[in-house]
């Protein structure tokens, strides 16, 4: 992840590669393919929207409450509770852990949170090493660079970048591409870590105020193993991550796998409530800028995200530009309405990179008004001046000029003279349209011209 490109320029470098971003624009909407049959076959998949919508709009409004009853709850099952108030405390915590136990290894199961806290970085510098175990985010970490999607983290590779990376780590087949083989080398890989961790830490996709359990939803049942083979089981979630009841799993594990893959349903859905004897099991709940966000009364609907990517495949700039374009841990349209609430100007190109087709919007299974709040983050990231100083002057220069109708006239005269007589005037390197669009033919007229001419006549055939 470059972090000093903007996302525009990140863009740019990875459409650099064409072949690559036709291949990862079919890709993912191949998996936005799967995830509309599998909804088409559920005749009330709007009801279970709306329900999940409901849902989450209640425990937004009673966060408190059901944070509470979930302490109380999973302190009663034998499980160590801790709060953390940003990414840095929740790291002291998983380091004081580990140090409890002298371990310098751990295992971990696929967890964004944990990439937004940047734990991997974190911990390696305290000499603890993370062997991540979800198999694309395996892959990455031995490539040494972030995720670029949330369910599928190392979508912008192909099998041939994956058989030259096994082959520089792990010592696999130089040449062998073989996705079966390829499988193998990284399970026995895997496989000796699981059997030797003391200590695993796995995400949470939902967690139970009623019983005070946690669910984690994985395909490969790493989070399994890594918990179930570990003395100790770290589990790191957000606090948006809460629903009241468990009969409310069945509306969010439902709509979960189909909207992110287009499976019926996730192939692991472990239940962790209670350490078994001897063990530990330890939740961090995390804040992180979420009560902030939780306060903004229009973006507060962005903490009923169950991150399913759904509004990630659909995107055509997401498709187009690459997740590791969003420089920041969580991309698409999601990652852009929650990263301006964590850092403001640092992000403030993200709700930029959108066309606000508002696809996004219709997949969300929980209904989340994303491309709204796209929009209504451009409004505020311009108040707060935070938008790109030549759009700025270039927006307050258009502004006056279709506020004055004889102005208007003068300046699309002059314009339509410049491009037919200097054409050089726009078809040049330095305006930003040129480089990828055919810049147009002006008109011998402008409409208003045109209709003082023909209107009338316009008016009339209309009339008939
Ligand atoms: S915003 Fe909606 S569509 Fe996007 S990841 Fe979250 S739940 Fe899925």
């Amino acid at each position: 992840m470059k972090k000093n490109l903007t996302h525009s320029q990140a863009a740019a470098v990875f459409n650099k590669d064409v072949n690559r971003v036709d291949w990862h624009d079919e890709t993912l909407w191949f998996v936005r393919e799967k995830r509309d049959r599998a909804a088409q076959q559920i005749p009330e998949w709007e009801l279970l929207r709306e329900t999940a919508s409901q849902i989450k709009n209640n425990v937004l409004s009673d966060m408190h409450h059901y944070l509470q009853e979930f302490e109380i709850n999973a302190l009663k099952n034998g499980i160590i509770v801790h709060w953390a108030a940003d990414g840095e405390e929740h790291n002291e915590i998983v380091h004081s852990i580990i140090k409890k136990y002298g371990v310098k290894q751990m295992v971990k199961s696929k967890s964004m949170l944990t990439e937004e806290c940047h734990l991997n970085e974190y911990l390696s510098e305290k000499g603890v090493e993370v062997i991540d175990t979800d198999l694309g985010e395996r892959i990455v970490q031995l490539r040494e660079e972030p995720p670029s999607h949330i369910v599928l983290p190392a979508i912008h590779l192909k099998k041939q970048d994956v058989s030259e990376t096994f082959h520089q780590h792990l010592g696999s087949e130089k040449g062998n591409n073989d996705p079966k083989y390829l499988t193998e080398v990284a399970r026995m890989h895997l496989r000796d870590k699981f059997l030797t961790r003391k200590v695993a830490l796995t995400g949470v996709n939902f967690a139970v105020a009623e019983t005070g359990e946690i669910v984690v939803c994985t395909n490969e049942g790493n989070a399994d193993m890594g918990a179930h083979l570990a003395d100790v089981h770290i589990a790191s979630m957000g606090f948006e991550k809460i629903i009241p009841q468990r009969k409310h799993l069945g509306v969010f594990l439902r709509l979960l796998a189909r909207s992110a893959t287009g499976q019926p349903i996730t192939t692991f859905s472990s239940h962790f409530k209670k350490p078994r004897e001897g063990k530990e099991i330890h939740i961090i709940i995390l804040d992180n800028g979420r009560s902030t966000q939780l306060g903004r009364k229009d973006f507060r609907n962005s903490l009923k995200c169950i991150r399913c990517a759904a509004c990630l495949n659909t995107c055509p700039v997401y498709r187009r530009s690459g997740g590791h374009s969003y420089h920041t841990a969580t991309a698409g349209p999601i990652g852009s309405i929650l990263a301006p609430n964590l850092d403001m100007k640092k992000n403030a190109d993200l709700p930029f990179a959108s066309t606000l087709c508002g696809s996004c919007s219709n997949v969300c299974p929980v209904k989340i008004d994303i491309h709204d709040q796209l929009y209504k983050w451009r409004q505020v990231l311009v108040k707060e001046g935070l938008s790109p100083f030549g759009k700025t002057i270039a927006m307050k220069a258009m502004s006056s000029v279709f506020a004055n109708p004889m102005v208007f006239n003068f300046v699309g005269k002059a314009g339509r003279f410049a491009v037919k007589n200097t054409p050089i005037i726009v078809n040049n390197t330095l305006n930003p349209w040129y480089r990828q669009r055919e810049m147009p033919v002006a008109p011998k007229e402008s409409f208003r011209e045109w209709y003082k001419k023909n209107g009338e006549e316009f008016k009339d055939k209309k009339d008939e």
